[in-house]
C-alpha cells in the first residue's frame, strides 16, 4: 500500500541529498528526505571545499563564511623523502567542517519545507509513473521521482546488483580535529607509504587531519595509533605537524571499504547523486564539489520534468549524459594521480618533473576541478 506521496523522494541527507532537497523545495515541490542519522555529526573527510560551488551554495541560502569558513588559496605536496612542491590553487577554496556544513544545510532544508524521515531505506523500485522506497520499519513511500544520495556504499547497492559492490574495496580512511599552529591559507597533502594525509584549517581555529591508505599497508599495524606513529610520521613534514598539534577527538573516526570504481549515474529510474554516482580520489579535494554539483544538476533536470518541460525518458538520458560530461574526466584524472601517489618511485619522479615545469601543477589541479559556471543547468528564469 502507498502510505505517503511526494514529488521527490531523496535517500540520504549528506551534502548531495540536502542541497538537492533545498533546491527542489525552494522551487515549490514536495520533498521527502530519508536520513537515519541525527545532525550534527562528524564525517571522515578532508573538509576542503573548492570555490566552484560557492555561487550555488549561496543561491541555496548558505554562505560558508557566515559560519567560520577559512579561505584557502595555496597547495603544498610533501614527499616522504623530505622534498615538497607548492602552488597557488587556480580557483581556491575554503575549509569548514562537515559537522557545521551539514547542520546548517539541514536547518535550511527544514525551513524550506523538506520533510525528514529518520529511517534508512532498505529497498527501492521504479514504477511506470514514479518510484517507491521501503524503509527499515516496513513503510512504503511513493514519489513521482527519486534521488539516490546515500553515499559510498549501502545495502541498496547490493539490492540493485551494482557491479562495484562485489569488487574488492581496498582503502580505509580516518580523520580528527586538532589544535596548534598551521598556515590558514594552505591545504597540504603529505604522502606516505600506501597513502596520503590532507591537512587544512576549518572553523574555530581547528586543524583537520584526514588520511586515506590502502588496507594492505594498514593491516600490518596493530591499530590506528601505531599506524599513525609509524607510517604517517615517516613523512618528516607530517611528523612535525603531528608532534606540534593536540588531537581534539578522543580518537580518530574511521571508515573502511572505500571504492573508487565506476557506478552508473541512473539506476531503476533513480538519479544517483554525490558518492552514490561516483567517488573521486580525495587527493583531488573535490568530492564534495561533485556531490553539490550533481545535486544541482539533478534538481535542474527534475524541475524541468516536474514542470512538464521534458519527458521521463529525457530526464534519465539528460541527467546521465550531463553527469558523464561534467565528471568523467575528473574521475579519470583523479585515478591517474592516485596511482602516482601510491608508488614512492612514481611520486618522487612526478614531483621532480613538476618542479621543473612551473605551471604544470596548477594545470593538473584544474583537470580534477570544474569551473565556477556550470555547463548544463536548465535556464529556470
Ligand atoms: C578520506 C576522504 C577524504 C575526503 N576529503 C575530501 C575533501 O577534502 N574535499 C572534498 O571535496 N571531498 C572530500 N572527500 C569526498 C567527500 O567526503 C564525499 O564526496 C562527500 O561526502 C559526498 O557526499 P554525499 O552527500 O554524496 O555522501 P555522504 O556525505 O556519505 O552522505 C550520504 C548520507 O546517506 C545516508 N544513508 C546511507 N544509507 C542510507 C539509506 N539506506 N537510507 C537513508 N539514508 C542513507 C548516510 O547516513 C549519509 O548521511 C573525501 C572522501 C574521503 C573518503
Amino acid at each position: 500500500m502507498r502510505t505517503t506521496q511526494a514529488d521527490v523522494l531523496i535517500i540520504g541527507g549528506g551534502l548531495a541529498g540536502l542541497c538537492a532537497g533545498i533546491d527542489l523545495a525552494h522551487a515549490g515541490y514536495e520533498v521527502l528526505l530519508f536520513e537515519p542519522k541525527a545532525y550534527p555529526r562528524h564525517k571522515v573527510c578532508g573538509e576542503y571545499i573548492s570555490n566552484e560551488v560557492l555561487p550555488y551554495l549561496k543561491s541555496l541560502g548558505f554562505d560558508p563564511f557566515d559560519h567560520g569558513a577559512v579561505a584557502i588559496s595555496n597547495f603544498l605536496w610533501t614527499h616522504p623523502d623530505g622534498r615538497s612542491i607548492s602552488a597557488r590553487l587556480p580557483l581556491g577554496g575554503f575549509g569548514l567542517s562537515r559537522y557545521t556544513v551539514e547542520l546548517e544545510l539541514f536547518n535550511l532544508a527544514k525551513e524550506a519545507g523538506v520533510v525528514f524521515i529518520t529511517e534508512a531505506v532498505v529497498a527501492i523500485q521504479s514504477e511506470p509513473d514514479g518510484v517507491t522506497a521501503k524503509t527499515s520499519n516496513g513503510k512504503l513511500f511513493y514519489g513521482r521521482t527519486g534521488i539516490g544520495a546515500y553515499g559510498k556504499r549501502s545495502v541498496l547497492d547490493k539490492k540493485l546488483a551494482r557491479e562495484f559492490i562485489d569488487e574488492k574495496a581496498n582503502f580505509m580512511a580516518a580523520k580528527w580535529h586538532a589544535r596548534g599552529s598551521f598556515d590558514a591559507t594552505l591545504v597540504a597533502l603529505h604522502n606516505f607509504k600506501g597513502g596520503y594525509c590532507g591537512v587544512s584549517r576549518v572553523e574555530d581555529g581547528l586543524i583537520n587531519f584526514c588520511f586515506i591508505a590502502t588496507y594492505d599497508v594498514f593491516k600490518k599495524h596493530k591499530n590506528l595509533k601505531e599506524f599513525i606513529n609509524l607510517e604517517l610520521a615517516s613523512n618528516p613534514a607530517l611528523k612535525e605537524l603531528l608532534d606540534q598539534t593536540d588531537m581534539q577527538f578522543e580518537q580518530p573516526i574511521s571508515i573502511a571499504q572505500i571504492s573508487f570504481k565506476d557506478k552508473p549515474p541512473v539506476e531503476a529510474h533513480w538519479l544517483m547523486c554525490g558518492d552514490t554516482a561516483g567517488l573521486i580520489h580525495p587527493l583531488s579535494g573535490n568530492g564534495m564539489s561533485m556531490a553539490i554539483r550533481s545535486a544541482s544538476l539533478a534538481a535542474s533536470e527534475l524541475k524541468a520534468f516536474l514542470k512538464g518541460t521534458i519527458s521521463r525518458k529525457s530526464l534519465m538520458v539528460n541527467y546521465e549524459n550531463h553527469w558523464k560530461s561534467e565528471f568523467n574526466k575528473r574521475l579519470r584524472m583523479g585515478r591517474i594521480a592516485a596511482r602516482v601517489f601510491a608508488h614512492p618511485k612514481a611520486s618522487s619522479l612526478s614531483l621532480q618533473f613538476l618542479k621543473l615545469i612551473p605551471g604544470l601543477l596548477p594545470f593538473f589541479i584544474r583537470q580534477t576541478h570544474g569551473k565556477l559556471k556550470p555547463k548544463h543547468l536548465h535556464n529556470e528564469a
